[in-house]
């Protein structure tokens, strides 16, 4: 396995494939858990070159979020990626990414990147956007691997990939969970004590929405909602931050409870400010599969 830091070497190195090689990405912030991992043996098993990439990006963060405190553990990293038969780790520095004199940025607009998380996180998604274009040049993937985990970054991606005609096929793999349901992320190493057993809440959240769309669809979607958020609130050591339903199409809120649709939860617990989602499929089932594709 080879780790590069340099943007001109991973270029080399691409060139050096022949060009019937099939390049697999996947992109990450690096504190690698299952979810990760899960897209790496995907990629491992669809591609001839597996690259991966570790990049804690600060476009993507807020001017008060946890840049500074964002788990890393490089080390660890690199011997979990060499174990799943990764060939390039692709490590920059921000000097490498964002060089003095950067200025350009891709800024996706409308509900889909400036509502629910994109409201949250003003910039956020101009920050996901910027770097997954920039990194899609310098690896020129075949495919590359993202995670349900994070819905509404899928569906950016998928709009900028198809905006921009970019070559690259999106695979969206489903989330991984713990055992007790929690969506695994790199955000949980903060969550100590009461506030892990606390954060299930999100989970249960979400199955509650799920059983109202089962026992009454085309319920008006605000209700199913506000039956979420209560449960949400009382949880004590959960501050919920929003609870929406909306059309994975254009990102509007769902007026009724009517696939196809993504239930977006977000919510502090503790020190970790933490996302999760359903989504209903358009034949009625409820799932973490694919969202969007570069073929839809
Ligand atoms: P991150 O390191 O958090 O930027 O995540 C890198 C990639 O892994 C993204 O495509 C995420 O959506 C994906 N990912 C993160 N957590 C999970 C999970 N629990 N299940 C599946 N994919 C995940």
């Amino acid at each position: 396995m080879r780790v590069i830091t340099t943007i001109r070497e991973i270029m080399n190195a691409r060139a050096e494939w022949s060009v019937s090689q099939q390049v697999g990405f996947v992109p990450t912030m690096g504190y690698l858990h299952e979810g990760h991992l899960t897209l790496a043996r995907q990629a491992r098993r669809e591609n001839d070159v597996l690259i991966t990439s570790i990049y804690v990006n600060p476009a993507q963060f807020g001017p008060r979020e946890d840049l500074n405190t964002y788990p890393r553990d490089l080390p660890r990293d690199l011997r979990l990626l060499e174990e799943e038969g990764v060939d390039v780790v692709f490590v920059p520095a921000s000097e490498e990414m964002y060089p003095a004199g950067f200025v350009t940025y891709v800024d996706p607009t409308g509900a889909l990147a400036e509502q629910a998380e994109g409201a949250s996180r003003p910039g956020h998604f101009r920050g996901v956007a910027t770097v997954v274009l920039k990194l899609f040049q310098i690896v020129r993937p075949h495919r590359a691997y993202f995670g349900q985990k994070d819905g509404q970054q899928v569906a950016v991606i998928a709009r900028m990939v198809r905006d921009f005609n970019l070559p690259a096929q999106l695979r969206i793999l489903p989330t991984v969970r713990e055992a007790d349901g929690l969506a695994m992320s790199s955000r949980n190493a903060y969550l100590l004590g009461e506030d892990r057993i606390a954060a299930r809440v999100l989970y249960k959240a979400l199955q509650a929405g799920r059983a109202a769309f089962e026992a009454n669809p085309g319920e008006r979607a605000s209700l199913a909602a506000k039956a979420i958020i209560d449960m949400v609130q009382a949880e004590p050591r959960a501050r919920l931050d929003y609870v929406e339903i909306r059309d994975t199409h254009d990102f509007l809120l769902k007026e009724t409870l009517a696939a196809p649709a993504l239930l977006l939860i977000a919510a502090h617990v503790g020190p970790a400010r933490l996302i999760d989602n359903f989504l209903l499929r358009e034949d009625g089932t409820w799932d973490t599969g694919i969202i969007a594709t570069s073929q839809d």
